[in-house]
């Protein structure tokens, strides 16, 4: 093993990398550069990235402008202190968010990853709720299972039950309400049996509960489910009707992933409180952004505290801003409808054969993400090593292989990448 240039003794003995066992950690390939949507290994092997780094980068890797954006801001400060001190690239990069936001948006906390977001969401929610009632009661949250909202204490607790291991936490978790995934897929007519176990549970609870958070249209890393606009509406509808604020997770679903800008368009429905994060700086930096109302803005500043109650050292980095000004502009720049249009049809008909194989339960294909659902869970270490020997680079989880490539990837690409998944997974 040791003559594998893409194998390192001293990462696999020291390092840990996600969800693995440092006792019988699965293999890991050593990267020495990437451009566009190739990853080079260390022994000079080309994979196709099929992945955009767990969706981020959405301009490939190593762009030119994006590293321009880098260097021109490095000449000048990586960082400074975000209290009492502002900065030009935080405030440009306000000013986009707000071009392509929801139009009720209007106050942005900048925060450091996507778990640190959703804390600082469902905080908000709590501090606005309990200003608005005059009540501690009004402090839980309710959300459906197979979500996937990150890995920090409270954003865990709202993460599927079973998929995010709560029973390994045991008691330590604070206890949320649950309900029923919406089994209504995206495409399909709505049913509105789909909604009523919500519908039942929010009005039973509705005066202990301060949000209701959601991936909304594609439910990420808990399931790769893509569910019916109209769950959307239902759920904004309810949250204003019982004083429940309504919170969207668009870590994953924003930025043209779902054929939209964000996904929330597919439904017209607004959030009160909305997370973005993964492709914010284009994949280059760690960072997020909790987007909201005026009114919830006014409602937390009205209240006990009188201030939104935190406050990261690196808030609002100007690195990391100024990519995620760049990488914007990118996005602005051009069509970036028709270009995901392009990608959605290239990896539906590609992948389209997959559905009649014996070990395939389902594929769905939305905007540029691709699900191939197998009948069996995948062995990772297995199916990675497939991979790399046919040079694409795919991760699956359980029972989901899925693409969702960089959108610079070429139709030829694309093509190779697909089938490759389409070959591996009728193996199975
Ligand atoms: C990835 C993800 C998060 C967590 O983001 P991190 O940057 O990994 O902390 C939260 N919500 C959703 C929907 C995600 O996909």
């Amino acid at each position: 093993m040791t003559d594998n240039k893409n194998f390192d003794i001293f990462d696999r003995q020291h390092l840990w990398h996600p969800y693995t066992s440092t006792i019988d950690p699965l293999p890991t390939y050593k990267v020495d550069s990437a451009e566009g949507c190739m990853i080079r290994l260390a022994d000079g092997t080309e994979l196709i990235d099929g992945m955009s780094s767990w969706w981020c980068a959405i301009h490939g890797y190593n762009h030119p402008a994006l590293n321009k954006a880098a260097t021109d801001q490095l000449a000048k400060m990586s960082h400074v202190m975000f209290g009492g001190l502002t900065h030009e690239p935080a405030i440009e990069l306000g000013k986009l968010l707000l071009e392509m936001a929801p139009p009720s948006m209007n106050n942005i906390f900048y925060a450091d990853s996507g778990s640190v977001a959703v804390e600082v969401a469902l905080k908000m929610a709590v501090q606005a709720s309990v200003s608005r009632s005059g009540s501690h009661k009004k402090t839980n949250f309710i959300t459906i299972r197979r979500g996937y909202h990150g890995d920090t204490w409270n954003a865990m607790s709202v993460c599927d039950p079973v998929t995010g291991m709560h029973t390994a936490f045991g008691s330590a978790l604070p206890v949320r309400h649950f309900v029923a995934s919406p089994s209504c897929r995206f495409g399909a007519e709505w049913d509105p049996a789909c909604f009523e176990e919500m519908e039942r549970e929010m009005r039973a609870h509705a005066d202990e509960l301060a949000g209701v958070i959601v991936e909304p249209i594609v439910q990420g890393a808990g399931g790769m489910w893509f569910y019916h606009p109209q769950y959307l509406r239902e759920l904004r509808r309810l949250c204003s009707e019982l004083g429940i604020y309504l919170i969207f997770d668009e870590i994953a679903t924003g930025f043209w992933r779902t054929g939209r800008c964000f996904a929330w368009e597919h439904a017209g429905a607004e959030p009160d409180i909305m997370c973005i994060g993964k492709g914010l700086t284009g994949g280059y930096l760690t960072m997020s952004a909790v987007l909201t109302t005026a009114a919830v803005a006014r409602t937390i500043s009205e209240g006990e505290a009188g201030v939104m109650m935190h406050g990261p050292t690196f808030m609002a980095n100007p690195l990391a801003c100024a990519i995620a000004c760049e990488s914007l502009r990118l996005l602005q720049g051009r069509d970036m409808s028709a270009r995901v249009a392009h990608i959605e049809r290239i990896i539906r008909e590609e992948l389209a054969p997959a559905a009649a194989f014996d070990s395939v339960a389902d594929v769905r294909v939305l905007g540029t993400i691709g699900v191939v659902e197998t009948k069996e869970p995948v062995d990772v270490g297995e199916f990675q090593k497939e991979c790399v020997r046919r040079g694409v680079w795919i991760r699956p989880f359980g029972r989901n292989v899925y693409i969702m490539p960089p959108y610079v990837i070429d139709d030829d690409s694309l093509r190779y990448l697909c089938r490759q998944l389409v070959e591996m997974v009728k193996e199975y």
